[in-house]
Parts: C-alpha cells; structure tokens; sequence
C-alpha cells in the first residue's frame, strides 16, 4: 500500500518557510491527492461571481520533505499514474488569452468523464489526458505563487507531464520541499482558452535524489524524449530559454559542439509551445528525440548514474 498525502494539506505558493506537510524517503511510492484548480469551491456553472476571488486558485498538495535532499542536489520525480475525478470544470476571464478583445463574460463549463473522454457537449467529446500543471520545489528564498513557473518548475502546464514521465527539478532548500497539483483531464498544447479540463486527481510518485549532478532544468523526460522547459515575460523570452537549456544540454552532456548541437536542433529538435496564455503564463519546451540522442551514444539515466 502506498502512502498517502491528503489533498487538504495544499499551498498557493512555493515557500522555502512552509512546514511539510509530509516526509518521503526517496524510492518510496506516495499517493498525492490533489484539488482543481479552485480548490473545488466551483461546483455549479452560475458560481460567476466566485470567479473574482483568486485567492484559492491553482493549489498544490505538499509541501513534500525528501529525506536527504540538500540544495545542489537534483530531484528526480517519477509520475507513475495520474488519475482524475468524474468531472471536470473549464473557465475562463475576460482580459486573458489569445482572444481577450473578443468577449468580455467570464464562464464555467462542468465537463463529465466518461469511457475515457472528456465530454465537452453533447456531441463533442475528447480523448481523456490526464497530466499534471504544476510540479514544483520551494525557491531559495521568497514565495512563488502558483500561477507562475520558474527555475523551481511551478506552473509549467506541460502536455508531457502525464503518467511515465519523470521531472527533474532543482533542489534549493534542505528537503525540496515539493508539491504537485493542477491536475488536466486534457489539455490541448497551449491551453490556449485559459484553462485546461481542470479536475481533482490522484498522483502517485516516486522520487529519488541526484548528488553531484547537472542538468538544465525544468526537464521532462518521457519514453520518447527530453525536454528541458521554461518560462519567460513574452513567448520569444521563453521559446529563447528553452532552447538554450537544450543546446547546453547537447554541449556539456551529449559533448556535441556548438554548431552541431544547433544543426541537431534545427533538423531534429522540436520547440513546443507547452503554455500560451497571455498576459502572464508563457511556457515553453524543447523535444529532443532520445532516439537520435543513442546514435550519440547518449543516454540521460546512464550520464546521471554516471555523475
Ligand atoms: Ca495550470
Ligand atoms: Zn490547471
């Protein structure tokens, strides 16, 4: 039976003075419960008026003290399997995204889950996703609000992180401090109309501690790639970011030089926008294909091993 993090024990910012909610020793499997995005005070879609308290808006569960984690250090944090509840919600506000001079009412959409879709009408139904928004640690000092993403990860809205996928994560406090939540039952690359199909969740995990290495983080790897992300004040400042963690990646891990690894890039790498949602929340990520990395002789868990 794994152990378990109830989904009460929650914060709104990643804050190095939090006291854990929990301690976890690394390897251990843990069940994390997770809310929506609103802490599930949304329950019906005439609740308009509750969409102007911010307040409770995207929390994590956690703060999650890894045994042994100290600052320097690397977190390895394995998402084993992500559930979701029976519904969903989907909102949206004035003044935000793509299409902000286009409406000016906020709205909420309950969505149910059924046979593995998300029901977005009565005859309109998407494939079921579950992955997590936001994965965090706490930053070296300060809070970072949820909203937001970052060198400690937060609010990263990546499509990749989902059941399989590992996450690593800078360790700037003594423990890590992590929390995890923001659960999507689906979410198209962007999440461009403000939300995704927000939901309460289960998450379990596994962590591991990493001495003495280096790596550009946020990354994500998955079966099929890597992918370092990152965060920035437009989408260009972002998409910049991204794409240097992965050339530093191809120079100072896979040992390519400068204009190789930025041919690999051009030819093979893939710049994906993880979070498009102006003003404020502009994610982006590098895809490297593992594949193309092993004619290399390259391969991340056998480099970080190695030290
Ligand atoms: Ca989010
Ligand atoms: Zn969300």
């Amino acid at each position: 039976m794994a152990r378990r993090l109830t989904r009460d024990h929650h914060l709104y910012a990643f804050d190095p003075t939090l006291p854990p909610a929990i301690e976890l020793e690394p390897g251990e499997v843990l069940t994390v419960e997770t809310h929506d995005c609103r802490t599930g005070t949304i329950v019906r879609e005439d609740q308009l008026a509750d969409l102007t308290d911010t307040s409770r808006v995207n929390p994590a569960s956690g703060p999650i003290r890894v045994l042994g984690a100290e600052p320097g250090d690397l977190l390895a944090v394995d998402v084993l399997e992500v559930r979701v509840a029976e519904r969903g919600l989907m909102v949206v506000r004035p003044g935000t995204t793509a299409f902000r001079h286009r409406f000016q009412e906020p709205r909420l959409k309950m969505v149910p889950i059924r046979d593995s879709h998300v029901l977005l009408s009565e005859r309109l139904r998407v494939p079921l996703h579950p992955m997590v928004g936001v994965v965090g640690v706490a930053p070296a000092a300060g809070r970072v609000p949820n909203l937001y993403g970052g060198d400690h990860g937060g609010n990263m809205d990546t499509r990749i992180i989902t059941s399989g996928s590992r996450v690593y994560l800078p360790v700037f406090v003594p423990g890590a401090l992590l929390a995890v939540g923001d659960v999507h039952a689906a979410m198209g690359e962007g999440e461009v109309f403000l939300s995704g199909v927000e939901i309460a969740g289960e998450i379990d995990l596994r962590v591991q501690v990493l001495k003495g290495v280096r790596l550009p983080t946020p990354l994500v790897e998955t079966a099929e790639v890597i992918a370092p992300v990152a965060t920035g004040a437009t989408l260009d400042e972002a998409a910049d970011r991204a794409l240097n963690k992965a050339l530093d990646l191809l120079l100072d891990l896979a040992g390519l030089d400068f204009y190789d690894a930025g041919r690999l890039l051009s030819a093979a790498g893939h710049l994906r926008v993880s979070q498009y949602v102006p003003p404020t929340v502009l994610h982006c990520r590098v895809e490297l294909p593992k594949s193309i990395l092993a004619q290399l002789g390259f391969d991340l868990r056998r480099a970080l091993a190695a030290g």
